[in-house]
């Protein structure tokens, strides 16, 4: 049996952009289109040209994607024709391949938001989509609030639908603009519309306000729709969109859906799924999120002694897919909850490979639980596990000492009378023979530190220029009688590779310096800096 088509529509650039601090420069537009191209995303929304600079910039010429542009703006406004309307004229102008209307579906909405009547809505849409189709462009239209119109009045949203499909309109998206629809009643809406107009010609918007946005998505897919619409990592106002990094996987990876669908992501477009999603995170600036499915860092993560031998055995056992199809990996957690099997499993995880009767084994299990005593996390710190275990094998190098470190801090009245506070570090280092001083003023002490620590490493400095810090957590502990902080520092580099240090003190420099040192040795180690 061959495979039906299912498009995909992006819209992280237009409804995604209307995310709670989220603020798109047009530089992030065009990275974040290209990464939704190179994903083989079939639609990409840009934004709505004349409504603000950015994407009026935008569309002002053509970007070079592979796969369909598309410009999103609302049909002719009522009372006006379409050539006497700035707004729509506007939209045609973009160099955009395609463009998405959005038109009222619901009698209420008609009436009270756009005061006008049924009929000449009806009229709108349909002069909006043939003014678009005379231009050249293939045409969408986006269903405001179709599913609460049809439980409104069912005909009324069936003539909005029906009237951009008879008059060419190559989608008509149903969208469940306030996102309170559920699952059953997307999949009977959608049948109903299927039964007038064919399914291939149907996309679903689905937001995220019962947390059934991909639910809903697949529930439309079942009922016949053939284009589902959403963000990256669900982004989007309120709650968010459907969360196409979720839906993705479940269509290539799950065999009601892969035997029956074909979609534009390729296989190995799928393997770098966990990268695209912390990329645009990145962008945001933001830290991802860890229990996302398929993509988060946990994920394919396992804590409990018991189940961690049977996944080295057999990962089916307790992997839903296996985690290298969307470019994640399988974790095992090492923690004081944990047995040998853990230990074992996580050191064969990483290369090295020990008998399993070595005593070592016990040494190192015994120091993650002392150490997890006073407040270490194991679990949440791979890259200072592996240093620590590497270290008990003897096979970490001796790159580097800090001899001294100093941060102060200083908060004075500066020349235009302002109260700024300066944090300046310097730090005392040996590199082999060689003696280095390094000085850096940065946001913070942590950040100052930071800085100086990387500024110059002497020979190992080629070795680190790609490592960057992309999340600091810090948490006060109550360790025995004494509070300790512990600091979780998370660091990439330019491979796209991802991990996670711990340092633990009573002091928050003395941590920070811990987790920042484990993560600069870390990365040599990875790059294979000789000693
Ligand atoms: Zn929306």
């Amino acid at each position: 049996m061959s495979r039906q088509r299912l498009y995909l529509f992006d819209t992280t650039l237009r409804d995604g952009a209307q995310t709670n601090g989220v603020d798109f420069t047009l530089a992030d537009k065009l990275a974040i289109a290209r990464m939704l191209d190179d994903l083989g995303i079939d639609y990409i929304e840009g934004g709505y040209p004349g409504a603000n600079p950015i994407d009026t910039e935008l569309f002002a010429k053509r970007r070079g994607l592979r796969h369909t542009f598309t410009a999103f703006g609302m049909t002719r406004r009522p009372g006006r024709s379409a050539s006497n309307d700035a707004g729509l004229g506007a939209l045609l102008d973009a160099e955009a391949d395609a463009i998405c209307f959005v038109a009222k579906s619901w009698d209420y909405h008609v009436r009270v938001a756009l005061e006008t009547t049924e009929e000449e809505n009806l009229a709108s849409i349909r002069d909006s989509v043939r003014a678009a189709k005379a231009k050249g462009r293939e045409v969408l239209l986006d269903c405001e609030h179709f599913f609460d119109g049809y439980k409104a009045k069912p005909d009324y949203a069936l003539a909005c639908a029906k009237a951009a499909y008879d008059e060419g309109a190559r989608w008509v998206v149903l969208c469940d603009t306030n996102g309170g629809t559920l699952p059953h009643e997307v999949e009977r809406i959608v049948g109903a519309v299927c039964a007038g107009i064919p399914g291939d010609r149907v996309g679903i918007h689905a937001h995220n306000d019962t947390e059934q946005a991909v639910a809903n998505s697949f529930a439309a897919v079942r009922a016949g729709a053939r284009q589902i619409q959403g963000t990256l990592n669900g982004l989007g106002e309120r709650c968010g969109n459907a969360n196409l990094v979720s839906i993705i996987p479940t269509l290539k990876l799950k065999r009601d859906y892969s035997e029956k669908f074909e979609i534009g992501v390729s296989d190995e477009a799928l393997g770098r799924l966990v990268r695209v999603s912390h990329a645009l995170d990145e962008l945001l600036n933001r830290a991802a999120d860890r229990h996302a499915p398929y993509v988060g860092d946990s994920a394919f993560a396992t804590k409990a002694g018991i189940h961690a031998s049977a996944i080295v055995k057999e990962p089916a056992t307790y992997e839903h897919v296996a985690p290298e199809r969307v470019g994640n990996k399988r974790k095992l957690l090492v923690s004081d909850q944990a047995g040998r099997s853990n230990v074992l499993a996580e050191l064969e995880r990483i290369g090295l490979s020990i008998d399993k009767n070595d005593p070592r084994v016990s040494r190192l299990l015994d120091e993650v639980k002392e150490r997890e005593a006073i407040g270490y996390a194991y679990e949440a710190a791979d890259a200072s596990f592996e240093l620590l275990a590497r270290r008990l094998l003897g096979r970490v190098p001796h790159y580097f000492d800090v001899e001294k470190f100093d941060v102060n801090v200083e908060q004075r009245i500066n020349a235009k009378g302002e109260r700024v506070t300066v944090s300046q570090a310097v730090v005392k280092l040996k590199v082999g023979d060689e003696r280095l001083i390094s000085v850096a003023e940065g946001i913070g002490p942590v950040n100052a530190l930071d800085l100086a620590l990387r500024k110059d490493l002497g020979k190992y400095q080629s070795f680190i220029t790609g490592l960057e810090l992309t999340d600091y957590r810090v948490r006060i502990l109550n360790a025995g009688t004494q509070a300790v902080t512990r600091v979780l520092i998370e660091s990439a580099d330019e491979t796209g590779d991802r991990w996670t240090t711990v340092g633990v003190s009573a002091n928050i420099i003395d941590a920070s310096f811990q987790a920042l040192m484990d993560s600069i040795v870390y990365k040599l180690v990875k790059s294979g800096a000789p000693a």
